[in-house]
């Protein structure tokens, strides 16, 4: 089976195709040249004969006529016909009678004169001579037979040898054809295995057929072309997917690459590196205010500048983001140290981007090979731990340390714990209330969220609201207590509690532009007015994007939405600048408050406040009022409202409610 296989492939090989080419031709042909020669050498042989017996027979002719006379002609015949080559002989006279004969064979008497070769089939050329004397009288009759058979034997020699030969012609030319085919398929042989390396991405190597056959050259050449054009697109692929498009760097997928490798050549040469993970501050601000595209400028001009301050031989990666990675080999603490410190006079160096003058600064966290990670995973996490300390603690640079760890895994569970907590419904909404200080009402509530833990019991929002800010949870958190406050306001009002209430907003909400329709859905679907909410935003938010934040807040202003100033007197912003946006009210943030009653400069700070609030127009609150002294005061200061432990602390609805009901508040106003 396995025969027949080979066979039927030989069959289609180009080899064998050729050998089949070759004997069908010699199938057609052969017998036409081998016959037409053998023809040819046939007639050659019998006119030869034919020629020689002619002349012998002329030449006997006239010596038997010499001895015509004499008694010598009988003798004559005997000889010729012992000499072999005549096999009859016989001459007669004038009247056709037999004067004398010889004969080898008696069969062989009977003749039939020949004109050609082999007539009569009997192997016999007879041929009849007249018998003429000198003066030209004829005097009798001389006939002959020659002896065919030895030309023939000659034809037939001829015709074996003929045969032969086209037998090694045609062998001759199949042994020729079938070592050329290989030789020429052996080429071929090598071009398809070059291919079938070229195809599996092999593509180094150049392609190389001994062969003169111009087409296979040309092939070769052409393979060549294909497999250089493959390698100049591959080479263009490999860089598109391993660089980052925008500032040209390794991407992450590079950097991975280039980390497994500096740890393998470090473990060798038991040397160390460093690995460097920063990520800028303040980026998203940028991005913000001046768009993605100055976003993207500055971050081409990063990598230009870290670029130029590595040396070629450090790896300089964009992970995405705003987040760079620099793997730094063979480097000592001391030598990172410089390092560092070059990285943060680069980064503090100002950018001007569309004419606009930023100053950004980046925060690195590096860790060493093999001190704190002998794997990439390791390596990775903790320079990202520490770098998340060096924002933390407003570094430009912290090396790992192991405590580090701990602070980080409390925040990772905390993320993880509060995105379940959210689902689970452990939230809940505490009310502080605001009261008015002129006419001592409840004018509403600030909602503050609660984290009611199963195990750990109630969390401060100071606890997790960072948490939630930088995983992205605040959105839903933020819209959950919308939906809580704005339930719990209508149920007041249909228990006729005149009360509207206050929700803390925070910096990341303000980046989305649908805010104001999503808050919206939510009143609406409670039921609820727009008008009872108040939203509470930091000044910083207002400042670090004011374009959007005017944008938003004019947004709320017309759906009758309040805005108030939280924690006023601890950022930069100017009334002045305040009095564009559509705000309505400010509140003195506590630490001007809680102390008012002793310290004069913050006396002096709230009152001027005060003042200018209403100067501008604005409800001023004053938050943090912890004891009669300052409530004194602020009322002598003319402060609209306030709020604060001395009425009464953030509680559950219900407490309020209690609360609000014993109206111990109105006694504690009523009392100066
Ligand atoms: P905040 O907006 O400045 O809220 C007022 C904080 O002052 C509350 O802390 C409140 O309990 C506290 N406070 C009230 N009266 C007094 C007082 O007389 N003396 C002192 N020393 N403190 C007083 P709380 O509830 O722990 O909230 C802390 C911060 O958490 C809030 O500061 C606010 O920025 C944030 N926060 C609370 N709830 C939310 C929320 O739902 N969303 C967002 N984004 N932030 C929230
Ligand atoms: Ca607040
Ligand atoms: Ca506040």
């Amino acid at each position: 089976m396995a025969r027949i296989d080979t066979l039927r492939r030989f069959r289609r090989s180009f080899t064998g195709r050729l050998m089949l080419g070759i004997l069908v031709i010699h199938f057609v042909m052969l017998p036409l040249l081998f016959g037409g020669v053998l023809y040819i050498v046939q007639q050659g042989y019998q006119n030869q004969f034919v020629l020689h017996v002619r002349l012998n027979a002329s030449r006997f002719a006239s010596l038997i006529i010499e001895e015509w006379e004499t008694k010598r002609v009988q003798e004559l015949l005997d000889d010729a016909v012992f000499s072999g080559h005549v096999v009859f002989a016989e001459a007669t006279d004038q009247n056709g009678r037999v004067v004398a004969d010889a004969v080898d064979q008696p069969e062989r008497r009977d003749f039939k004169e020949d004109f050609f070769y082999d007539r009569h089939g009997d192997d016999v050329y007879y041929a009849g001579l007249p018998l003429v004397d000198r003066n030209g009288i004829r005097r009798g009759e001389l006939r002959l037979g020659y002896d065919e058979t030895s030309t023939e034997a000659q034809i037939a020699l001829a015709n074996n040898r003929g045969l032969y030969l086209a037998a090694a012609y045609v062998l001759l030319s199949f042994l020729l054809v079938f070592f050329w085919g290989k030789r020429m398929t052996r080429s071929l042989e090598h071009l398809r295995r070059a291919s079938r390396k070229i195809a599996s991405g092999q593509l180094e190597e150049q392609l190389e057929v001994k062969s003169d056959i111009t087409e296979l050259q040309d092939l070769v050449e052409d393979l060549n072309f294909m497999r250089s054009e493959l390698m100049r697109q591959t080479a263009s692929m490999e860089h598109l997917a391993s660089h980052d498009s925008l500032t040209g760097l390794p991407n992450r997928m590079l950097l991975s690459d280039r980390l497994q490798q500096t740890i393998a050549s470090s473990q060798r040469n038991q040397s160390s590196f460093a690995f460097l993970l920063m990520d800028l501050n303040d980026f998203k601000e940028i991005n913000d205010t001046l768009g993605h595209l100055a976003g993207d400028l500055v971050l081409q001009e990063i990598a230009v500048r870290l670029r130029a301050t590595m040396r070629r031989s450090d790896t300089v990666a964009r992970l995405g983001g705003d987040e760079f990675a620099i793997i730094l080999p063979a480097a000592q603490k001391k030598v990172i140290e410089i390092v560092a410190q070059k990285l943060h006079d680069v980064m503090e160096q100002t950018f001007v981007i569309e004419n606009q003058q930023l100053q950004l600064g980046g925060s690195f966290g590096v860790a060493l090979f093999p001190d704190h990670g002998d794997n990439s995973t390791d390596l990775m996490r903790h320079a990202d731990v520490a770098m998340y300390e060096a924002k933390r603690i407003g570094s430009s640079c912290v090396i790992f340390r192991d405590d580090l760890v701990h602070d980080t895994l409390n925040q990772l569970t905390l993320a993880g714990e509060l995105r379940k907590g959210i689902a689970r419904g452990d939230m809940v909404v505490y009310y502080q209330p605001k009261i008015d200080l002129r006419t001592g009402t409840v004018r509403g509530a600030e909602a503050l969220v609660r984290w009611q833990h199963p195990k750990r019991g109630l969390i401060s929002p100071n606890e997790f609201i960072a948490v939630a800010e930088r995983t992205g949870l605040i959105e839903p958190l933020t819209f959950w207590v919308i939906d809580e406050a704005m339930r719990q306001v209508k149920a007041w009002r249909q228990m006729g509690l005149q009360l509207d209430v206050a929700v803390n907003l925070s910096a990341r909400s303000l980046h989305d532009r649908q805010l104001p329709d999503k808050i919206e859905d939510i009143v609406r679907k409670q039921g609820a007015d727009m008008r009872w909410l108040e939203l509470e935003l930091t000044e910083s938010m207002i400042v670090a994007d004011s374009l959007r934040a005017e944008e938003i807040l004019s947004r709320f202003h017309e759906q009758g939405i309040k805005i108030s100033i939280d924690d006023f007197g601890t950022g930069y912003s100017s009334l002045a600048h305040l009095q564009k946006l559509p705000v309505s009210v400010i509140k003195i943030d506590r630490s001007f408050v809680m102390n008012l009653s002793d310290n004069e400069n913050d006396a002096a700070i709230v009152r001027a406040t005060i003042e200018l609030g209403h100067a501008l127009g604005l409800t001023v609150v004053a938050e943090g009022v912890e004891h009669q002294a300052a409530l004194l005061l602020l009322q002598e200061l003319g402060c609209d409202l306030a709020q604060g432990y001395y009425f009464a602390p953030p509680c559950p609805a219900a407490e309020f409610e209690q609360w609000y009901g014993q109206s111990s508040w109105f006694n504690r106003l009523a009392a100066n």
